[in-house]
């Protein structure tokens, strides 16, 4: 155990190399924070918390974010679970890394609730309903991360959670694989962390689907075999005949993510020959002129499927994503996906801000609406706007939901509401009769006022007597529509 350890922590330490001295004792120091605040404490796996602490800002470290990201992924789990308060790390580690540890702690509580997995009993039976109850949570997640950082250290830490999920009792593992594929994956499908999000679902997909999971290995993997070994040949013939031509290029092949390859199959009736994309050539040369040679090459080479070849070179998608794609009738008329770009394009659709969001979720979920995903495009405005920003400190900073607030209900229901929007605004939010039979409120336990302002992760709880009606003078501290027409419409009525 101590020497896996140690071995751990030598990774980390020669990830951490390339910082300067003085970021480099700073990390150091965080270590020795972390694995004090965390002394004794292990977790079911058997693993120390300061290893799982170890592992989270190992994955930070290798994707390059700042500093004070690294430090904050080393002691994510220190306020939530040791005694010690925010104010100590704001004093050793200043206000950034403080404030990142404070989102991420406050994240902790943006779960799905029980009553809404299977077996459906509740009124979230509804598939719809439930799909809008977890696209409020992504909003929520999105909300109160409020820096960009914040949610790619959450999305390490799931990451780290998952490899040990094995451990964890079945209730917990559904959860959490439920919550993965559901909040976690499609919020770094947005921010174009494909990498990140395949890895995520892959993760889950055996604990949440173990039949299907099954199913569809079963029903791969032979084929993944076939199609490797006919495409290392392709392979090479195309690396040779590129390099005749003087272009030096880098091939790999990539087979689908489990996952993404389910739910394709779905979509073809489990005929695995229509998934010309199971395993995918992908080529990489040094500059977009190259791209579009290596097209000429490959189509006089071999026919390309009618209606197949995209060119989001010179048409991004709108996330950003750049590549050219081409299926073609390959050597033996085998059908063969080819993708051409540069490698600066390949980086960004891996870990940076394209990804395949707007495909892989407006093709694939009947269920979304394009309104709904308003959001997402403002995401989407606002990475482009990090790409271009000089001022990357600023730009880290989430304000898209500013003018929104979150709260939960006791039975873990997630409430959309405006800011200052207050406990009658959420009763209406509720249903009309709560909020016309409220008479008080407990926010996080606590008897509130009700005209007290709700903030995000509040959970509020409505008092109800069958024989109360509404006030006039809420209506001076109400914010929606909805409380204030049902509220007039029986103060009227007196
Ligand atoms: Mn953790």
């Amino acid at each position: 155990m101590a020497i896996s350890s140690d071995k751990k922590l030598n990774n980390f330490l020669s990830s951490i190399k390339k910082l300067s001295q003085n970021d480099k004792e700073r990390v150091v120091k965080a270590i020795e924070f972390s694995s004090r605040a965390h002394r004794g404490q292990t977790r079911i796996s058997g693993s120390t918390y300061f290893s799982h602490a170890l592992d989270v800002a190992k994955k930070i470290s290798d994707l390059n974010l700042t500093t004070d990201a690294i430090i904050a992924s080393l002691l994510h789990d220190t306020v939530e679970d040791t005694p010690i308060g925010l104010n100590e790390i704001k004093k050793e580690f200043g206000s950034v890394v403080a404030r990142l540890v404070d989102g991420l702690t406050k994240l902790d509580n943006i779960r799905i609730s029980k009553s809404w997995l299977p077996p459906f009993k509740t009124k979230y039976q509804q598939l719809d309903r439930y799909e809008k109850q977890v696209e409020t949570l992504r909003k929520m997640f999105v909300a109160m991360s409020r820096d960009i950082r914040v949610i790619i250290i959450k999305m390490a830490d799931r990451m780290c959670n998952l490899e040990t999920l094995y451990y964890l009792p079945k209730v917990k593992q559904t959860r959490i694989a439920q919550e993965t594929i559901d909040i976690y994956a499609p919020i770094a499908n947005r921010l174009g962390m494909g990498e990140f999000k395949c890895r995520l679902e892959d993760l889950s997909f055996p604990y949440l689907m173990p039949n299907e999971y099954k199913r569809v290995k079963k029903l791969a993997v032979q084929e993944i075999e076939t199609r490797t070994k006919y495409l290392k040949k392709l392979r090479i013939k195309i690396l040779n005949i590129l390099a005749q031509k003087g272009i030096n290029a880098e091939i790999k092949y990539r087979a689908k993510h489990w996952y993404s390859l389910y739910r394709k199959l779905k979509i073809h009736n489990l005929d695995i020959d229509k998934v010309y994309d199971l395993v995918a050539l992908r080529v990489m040369v040094p500059t977009v002129e190259d791209c579009y040679n290596v097209l000429g090459i490959i189509h006089s080479l071999w026919k390309p499927l009618p209606d197949t070849i995209k060119d989001y070179i010179a048409l991004p998608k709108i996330n950003g994503y750049q590549s050219i794609h081409t299926t073609v009738f390959a050597d033996h008329g085998v059908i063969t996906e080819i993708q051409i770009r540069t490698p600066d394009m390949d980086r960004q659709a891996e870990f940076g801000i394209a990804a395949h969001w707007y495909y892989s979720d407006t093709k694939v979920s009947r269920l979304m609406t394009k309104k709904q995903y308003a959001w997402v495009k403002e995401l989407m405005a606002w990475q482009s706007k990090i790409k271009s920003s000089k001022d990357l400190k600023q730009s880290l900073k989430i304000d898209m939901f500013c003018d929104r607030i979150f709260a939960f209900t006791p039975a873990g229901d997630v409430i959309d509401l405006p800011r200052g929007a207050t406990s009658i605004d959420f009763a209406y939010a509720i249903h009309t009769a709560v909020g016309n039979q409220c008479v008080g409120a407990k926010i996080n336990n606590k008897i509130a006022a009700l005209s007290t302002d709700i903030k995000n992760g509040d959970i509020v709880e409505i008092l109800k007597d069958k024989k109360s009606k509404p006030k006039q003078d809420w209506l001076k501290y109400v914010k929606t529509e909805q409380a204030r027409d049902s509220i007039n419409k029986i103060v009227k009525t007196r």
